[in-house]
């Protein structure tokens, strides 16, 4: 268990979480289906113009924009008698509204813990974090017009909500809002809610990743070091996205006289050069076509964020002294059994080129988040009793950082004093 976590806490034999997840996965895909074939949103979408070549079975085949929102609104009046029900909803806002408040705690404790002299510049960092945290909103499939016409602009830049069960999003412009997005892992609450916690802290994660932040190490970020630590072999090894491959997909679709293509992949190009943490939207591959390596510590930040709002939120409260349980580190060992769980690789049985592939994703694998940086905080690791190699040393302020001591642990999981006494 302590050598490979993933390898214990993945097996359904020992984790029961690992089968409701993927129950959970499954029943959204159902009611996800459902919804879809609903009559009054196929009749709908039929008897409006679509665009060109689409067969009008979703929302987002619609050519006009009050079209679409039109059908949303329909279509999100079933969603939420299928899968947004009021109980699902409360605990989501619930798990939102916590994991907001215990990042910010994190986030001001870090700031508190800026040397005092020559921080400004992190502690101003830290202030405008927070109050990106405090003006974020949980989006839940809401009947909410302007929501649904940012999806439609959503769709014509190429992003598919659909496909993906959560993330954050966000417009530029005249106005700016961050939303974290939770769509088939609402299902979660009913039987991993833990994890749906752990998702929500994720997110959230991104409205203050290297996106918006730069994350260089002039002073500026109060999360430089770790950025850098991401980085490292002996850490989690985040890869950086490989430009000069996009170049040359981006020659391949002018040769070929693609001029969209050949813009979506410019514009991307230039976003990754302004900053290269960014994780602009890529046109989708080819049949048989392999994609470039994108940047991952943007995802790698958001893991390890998430593990180290966990352990700060429940403090030495999940790791009893003398070995013995109480109801708390019962509860924190449960909560990890949960936010393994919902990483586990559900495919398996990967070839070496698919493995290649999925290297090249924004998130590293799955076995590297789970070991490498959720279960590489030794107060996670306390929480399902790894102790002997785990480490904590309390330090005053951020400068005294003392060095990494164990592999894949860099510095950074030592860094707050958790002055909470007792059990
Ligand atoms: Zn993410």
């Amino acid at each position: 268990m302590c050598t490979n976590p993933e390898e214990v806490l993945c097996d359904s034999n020992v984790n029961p979480y690992v089968a409701k997840a993927a129950e959970a996965r499954e029943l959204f895909n159902q009611l996800e289906e459902k919804v879809r074939l609903e009559p009054e949103v196929l009749m709908y979408i039929r008897s409006r113009p679509l665009e060109s070549g689409q067969k009008g079975e979703d929302c987002s085949d619609l050519r006009n924009i009050d079209d679409y929102v039109q059908c949303a609104m329909i279509r999100t009046k079933y969603l939420k008698r299928y899968i947004y029900t009021p109980e699902r909803s409360a605990v989501a806002t619930k798990f939102f509204e916590q994991a907001q408040a215990d990042l910010i705690s994190y986030l001001t404790r870090r700031m508190e813990l800026l040397p005092a002299m020559g921080a400004k510049q992190a502690v101003s960092m830290t202030q405008k974090m927070i109050a990106k945290i405090k003006a974020t909103k949980l989006y839940l499939g809401q009947v909410d017009e302007q929501d649904h016409r940012f999806e439609f602009n959503a769709y014509q830049i190429g992003v598919i909500p659909s496909t993906q069960r959560t993330f954050w999003k966000r417009i530029t412009g005249s106005t700016l809002r961050d939303y974290v997005y939770i769509e088939g892992y609402i299902l979660f609450a009913d039987s991993v809610p833990q994890a749906l916690y752990q998702t929500m802290v994720h997110e959230l994660g991104h409205v203050i990743d290297g996106t918006d932040f730069p994350s260089s190490d002039d002073g500026r970020n109060p999360f430089a070091r770790d950025y850098e630590c991401l980085r490292r072999s002996d850490s989690v090894d985040a890869r950086r996205a490989d430009i000069a491959c996009y170049e040359e997909k981006l020659r391949l679709e002018e040769s070929r006289n693609e001029p969209y293509r050949a813009k979506l992949y410019r514009r991307a190009i230039a976003e990754m050069r302004a900053n290269p943490l960014a994780l602009p939207v890529i046109p989708d591959l080819r049949a048989g076509e392999q994609s470039c390596q994108m940047d991952q510590l943007n995802e790698a930040f958001s893991d390890w964020l998430s593990a180290e709002v966990f352990a700060f939120s429940r403090g030495n409260r999940m790791m009893p002294k003398g070995g013995g349980e109480t109801k708390n580190s019962i509860e924190s060992r449960d909560s990890v059994f949960q936010m393994v769980a919902i990483r586990c690789n559900k495919t398996g049985g990967s070839t070496a080129a698919e493995m290649a592939e999925k290297r090249k994703d924004s998130h590293p694998l799955s076995s590297d988040r789970i070991n490498k940086i959720i279960m590489a905080s030794p107060m996670v690791r306390g929480a399902i009793g790894c102790f002997a190699d785990s480490v904590y040393v309390p330090v005053r302020n951020l400068n005294q950082l003392p060095q990494a001591n164990t592999i894949g642990m860099c510095g950074m999981w030592q860094y707050l004093p958790l002055d909470i006494g007792g059990q």
